[in-house]
């Protein structure tokens, strides 16, 4: 199985750490889910106890994993990192439960892809702060049960809807993280410049989030890109013309879709006549698997205004149809 990124450039060895900011001063954007965030960690630390378990949920890219990296750092106390397909069976997941310091953070990245038997481990240890956990083998096997201090789940997902309701129910705390609005990016551009070293010019870092598909890991992808023309061109400065040129070197339009993108409106357009058509044809004409094609590329699709979900399937819209320089038909979606 692969897990759903947001990569728009293959080969890219994934170098999210040295541009994750530490504190949720230094998380930018989305303000609303920041002044949420910040009086629910206050208020447990006040009352001195491990906060509530917090489910984040959204596309991927958007800031999931470094959430949970600064409530931890918010609260000064260790993370424990794993994800849905890691944990294979329940039994992973119980040692790693019955492995937790009082307070501890527990990451489960993609959580709703963690097998059956782990998720209904999960949800009596996030209730009850306990766990069963197995001794020995085959008929000699018996369980012990296992009394847990207070721990946090942070649990994210791209995929909200496929988690279980008796496990969404235990969360106390769920921020939905949406893409980031073009200033925002901006800023986003700004600071990573700063991190890595790159002097900007005026507009320089617009044209950047403009073609960053309103997703942080993105933006920072594509100025990484930006860096690298700037090398080798021995640029001191880089100005808005250098990041249009890189970046089309890369195929990134002016409109940030990138190859998967294009690739999924040019089969509804070209193959499809527009569509109506099913996510799982949809999928096989690209050579994706349909969860990434539903995670990764319809959100933006569908927020752009390039592409609608209807009962019988997606439809392409005027937006879609003209991008890439065809003539809608008369009875086409707007
Ligand atoms: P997710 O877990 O949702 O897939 P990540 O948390 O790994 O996304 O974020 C991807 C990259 O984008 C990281 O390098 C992270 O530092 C950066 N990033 C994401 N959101 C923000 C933000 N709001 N402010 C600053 N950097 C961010």
């Amino acid at each position: 199985l692969r897990m759903v990124s947001a990569r728009p450039i293959e080969g890219e060895p994934v170098s999210d750490e040295e541009l994750r900011p530490e504190t949720l001063d230094g998380f930018i954007g989305q303000p609303r889910l920041k002044a949420q965030l910040g009086l629910f960690l206050e208020a447990a630390k006040k009352r001195d106890v491990a906060p509530d378990h917090i489910l984040l949920a959204g596309p991927p890219g958007l800031g999931k994993t470094t959430l949970a990296m600064i409530v931890a750092h918010e609260l000064e106390v260790p993370i424990r990192v794993t994800s849905g397909p890691a944990v294979q069976h329940a039994g992973d997941l119980a040692s790693i439960l019955s492995s937790l310091e009082a307070g501890e953070v527990l990451f489960i990245d993609e959580i709703h892809r963690l097998p059956r038997a782990a998720e209904e481990l999960l949800y009596i240890a996030m209730e009850d702060f306990r766990v069963d956990v197995m001794v020995g083998k085959g008929p000699g096997a018996s369980s012990i049960p296992l009394t847990l201090p207070r721990f946090t789940v942070i649990g994210a997902t791209t995929r909200e809807g496929m988690l279980p309701s008796p496990l969404r129910a235990r969360f106390g705390f769920t921020a939905h993280l949406d893409f980031y609005p073009e200033e925002e990016l901006e800023k986003l551009v700004e600071r990573s410049a700063k991190v890595l070293g790159i002097v900007l010019q005026d507009d320089a870092a617009h044209q950047l989030a403009l073609r960053s598909r309103g997703t942080p890991r993105i933006a920072n992808r594509l100025l990484r890109r930006v860096r690298d023309w700037a090398i080798v061109h021995d640029l001191p400065q880089v100005g808005p013309d250098d990041v249009k040129q890189a970046l089309a070197l890369y195929q990134i339009d002016s409109e940030g879709l990138d190859r998967l993108d294009l690739a999924v409106l040019k089969a509804i357009v070209n193959s499809f006549d527009g569509g109506p058509v099913g996510l799982n044809n949809l999928a096989a004409m690209v050579g994706e698997e349909a969860e990434t094609v539903e995670t990764v590329c319809e959100p933006y699709l569908v927020r752009e205004g390039f592409l609608v979900r209807t009962p019988k399937g997606r439809v392409a819209t005027t937006k879609a149809w003209e991008h890439l320089g065809r003539k809608p038909p008369e009875d086409v979606m707007k």
